[in-house]
């Protein structure tokens, strides 16, 4: 049996009718860059999120990057965020010309450990970043409440938490933006490339607006220096199609995280997941941790199942920020975490003979190492 980690074309099977109708409309109207499209999955998108505005963009990298540059973040300020995620949340404060600073994660969420926040912050820190990794939201009430206390910008990485909530509130919709990325493998997946900023701050709104249009309020007359960052009509109008089944899918990846965390509940050297009880966990990702995790991968992938690592190295271990690293900047649970981790194959459209098949070849490859011992 072939698992694969993910499963793009079985989504589209069950939306082809729709997608192509929608596509096809597009074309139509010609609206391929910005346009009504655009305007129409960005109103349904703020709603979903519990948001008053949303503004389409080119992906989650120029999301972040965008709602730093917004609230002014650059030369001399610092922004916390951790040192376990996507490299693009650490990209775009470089490429905004701020500093930075990493704290280590919590060992059960895996996110943001907001006991080790304040001592992070200095006179120059401006905003914090906290990543909800795998679809699970990192502890906000904690978070905000530093926040607060030290008026700090929250600009939340909900790149991989399409859906997600925390004590019944979606992620993106607690700080001063939400970033999210509809990168194709994402729980909300374009064809192609697009993300988008949430907010409920107007001011901050218009202004992303004009960012992603390089800067013009009216077409050539540039207010300011900004980049070309819209969102496209096409993935505006797949988006909008894919948006309705968004929560339905995420109820299925809950399942089948349920069921793996049953088939794997007996094994006493894998860590399932963790799920807080006040978080919707929207499992972008069904990440195990396994002492021999290169070994076991290699096993799965004999038989057929493709797994994946978030992430085999933490970002100052990357030779673009090693710099990064002094005595007294390192990260033991991260780097531990990054040792362990696997990510199991997790999309809708998983059926449970797969679940069973992925499960029964973990633990037989756990039985040979007893045996071997
Ligand atoms: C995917 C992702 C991003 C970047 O999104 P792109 O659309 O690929 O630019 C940023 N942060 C996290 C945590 C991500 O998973």
């Amino acid at each position: 049996m072939d698992v694969p980690f993910l499963d793009l074309k079985a989504q589209y099977k069950t939306i082809k009718v729709e997608i192509d109708a929608a596509i096809q409309e597009v074309i139509n109207r010609t609206a391929f860059a910005g346009g009504s499209f655009v305007q129409k999955f960005e109103e349904e998108f703020a709603a979903y999120c519990q948001c008053k505005y949303a503004v389409g963009v080119s992906s989650g990298t120029c999301a972040l990057w965008l709602s730093l540059l917004g609230r002014n973040i650059g030369k001399n300020d610092e922004v916390i965020t951790v040192p376990n995620t996507f490299i693009a949340t650490v990209e775009a404060i470089s490429l905004c010309g701020a500093k930075p600073v990493l704290v280590d994660i919590d060992e059960a969420t895996y996110n943001l450990n907001p006991a080790l926040l304040e001592s992070a912050i200095t006179s120059k820190t401006k905003a914090i970043i906290p990543v909800h990794l795998f679809g699970q939201m990192a502890n906000m009430d904690a978070i905000m409440e530093i926040a607060r206390k030290n008026n700090l910008l929250i600009i939340e990485d909900a790149c991989q938490a399409h859906g997600a909530e925390y004590k019944g509130k979606k992620a993106g919709s607690f700080g001063e933006a939400g970033c999210y990325s509809f990168y194709p493998g994402k729980n909300l997946g374009a064809y192609g490339e697009a993300g988008a900023v949430v907010t409920n701050n107007e001011e901050l709104a218009i202004k992303l607006r004009i960012l992603r249009d390089h800067g013009q309020t009216k077409k050539y007359y540039h207010d300011m220096i900004g980049w070309n960052a819209r969102m496209d009509g096409l993935q505006a109008a797949v988006l909008s199609v894919k948006l309705k089944y968004l929560d339905s899918w995420n109820q299925a990846r809950k399942s089948h995280a349920k069921m793996y965390s049953q088939l794997l509940q007996n094994t006493d050297s894998i860590i399932t997941p963790f799920e807080a009880d006040y978080c919707e966990h929207v499992y972008h990702v069904y990440a195990i941790r396994s002492g021999e995790r290169d070994s076991l991968m290699e096993h799965l992938n004999q038989r057929g199942i493709s797994c994946g690592i978030h992430y085999p190295i933490t970002i100052p271990q990357s030779a673009a920020y090693k710099t990064m690293i002094t005595e007294q900047n390192c990260f033991p649970i991260a780097e531990s975490c990054s040792r362990s981790i696997l990510s199991l194959p997790m999309y809708a459209e998983l059926t449970e003979q797969q679940i069973e098949y992925v499960t029964q070849n973990i633990i037989e490859y756990l039985s040979t190492q007893k045996t071997l011992s």
